[in-house]
């Protein structure tokens, strides 16, 4: 029986107790089990114990693929997924706003290895096409990106992957499979920072990735050799976490888009970026390809505003490095984020010094906007750094 999102989320792959018939599933935190047969060997770093295996049917199940593999965090999902098809001598193309993390993954260690790569000079699919090589092997894609929304092509992007024999692989946390599905458009394999909308209440570490058996096979023959599990009991509370993730990011979706719609329509702000209004270059496709918007923006503070002034000067809006929480929050990509890739690329990402990068929470808009205009009458009357 086909089920719907929230029905998904709240039961796919539970477990049922048996012993007791708790509402929720059990918590086995064993790392030894009975062999049932030679076969079977279960064990928290072969990512089969009874709540791994639950969890990652969920999350199979949310992105519409066969299988699914939860990890100890994103990046142990994007590193064990690449590192799964690439060996030395071959080569990738990679999309060139992608989160920080990624990139530095990609530039600190893929030389070691031998393996080769590309960033595309725009987000068209002639650019992802014109970078393809003989010994490429992998197309990286990240839509929404991190941190200006920018939206990728997918069906187009898959479409290239497919004509090259290529795999294609998605960041797809921005979204989250509330609002996005790749394997609907042919993209292969599914990645997610869990630490982000899935967990969405800033207190969970881990890792996704999803995609048809034979590629999650060759996927786990690398994970089990790198390590990068979870611990059952952070499994078990993401698993918690995951039933209220339609809902959540639902509301996340309503409340970008009226805090979107304000922002613009502010005197003291000069640019939005949010794929949910009809000016962002890329809302059309959006639309095409997305249930919702999502619940990430980026803005432009006039420059007569110092940005790391305004954002202390916000009570309610906390700054901080994570995203995707309950609760809102801003950062600097500059400063943080897109510290590490230098001055020069950030400005060929298009991300600029007063850039602040908007995680929307569940809060009500109303009192999200109270805190912004304090904030801004805070700076605008140098009276920043005074308690209220
Ligand atoms: C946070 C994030 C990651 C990395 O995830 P971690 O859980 O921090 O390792 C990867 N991609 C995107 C888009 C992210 O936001």
């Amino acid at each position: 029986m086909k089920k719907g999102l929230n029905t998904i989320c709240t039961h796919e792959g539970e477990l049922n107790d048996e012993q007791f018939k708790g509402a929720v599933s059990p918590l086995y935190m064993s790392t030894s089990y009975a062999f049932e047969d030679v076969e079977v060997k279960r064990y928290p770093r072969y990512f089969n114990t009874p709540n791994q295996v639950a969890l990652s049917q969920k999350i199979a199940a949310l992105e519409h693929t066969q299988a699914a593999m939860i990890f100890g965090s994103g990046m142990a999902a994007v590193s064990t997924a690449l590192l799964a098809f690439l060996k030395a001598g071959d080569h990738v193309v990679l999309q060139k706003t992608l989160y920080g993390g990624t990139y530095n993954f990609v530039n600190e260690e893929f030389s070691k290895y031998g393996i080769a790569y590309s960033f595309t000079n725009g987000l068209e699919p002639e650019d992802f096409e014109s970078k393809i090589k003989e010994n490429t092997k992998v197309i990286f894609v990240e839509t929404p990106s991190n941190p200006l929304l920018t939206i990728t092509d997918l069906e187009a992007v898959a479409k290239i992957a497919k004509k090259y024999g290529l795999v294609s692989m998605i960041d797809n946390t921005f979204a989250s499979p509330v609002n996005q599905n790749p394997a609907d458009f042919g993209i292969d394999v599914i990645i997610h920072s869990a630490t982000k909308y899935m967990g969405g209440h800033s207190d969970i570490c881990a890792g996704a990735v999803a995609s048809t058996e034979e590629h999650m096979d060759r996927i786990f023959q690398l994970a089990k050799n790198l390590g990068g599990s979870l611990s059952d009991y952070t499994v078990w509370l993401l698993e918690r976490s995951i039933k209220t993730m339609g809902i959540r990011v639902k509301a996340q979706n309503n409340n970008a888009q009226h805090m979107a719609e304000y922002l613009e329509a502010h005197s003291e702000i000069d640019k939005v970026y949010y794929p949910g209004l009809p000016n962002h270059p890329g809302h059309e496709l959006a639309k095409s390809q997305m249930h919702g918007f999502g619940g990430m923006l980026s803005f432009e503070l006039n420059p007569k505003y110092d940005a790391s002034l305004f954002q202390k000067a916000l009570q309610l809006i906390k700054p901080s490095m994570s995203l995707a929480g309950v609760e809102s929050t801003v950062l600097s990509p500059a400063q943080t984020s897109h510290a590490l890739i230098g001055p020069e690329e950030r400005i060929n990402q298009g991300i600029s010094d007063g850039l602040i990068r908007f995680s929307v929470g569940i809060e009500e808009p109303e009192d999200l906007i109270a805190d912004i205009e304090q904030a801004l009458t805070k700076v605008r009357d140098g009276k920043i750094g005074l308690k209220v």
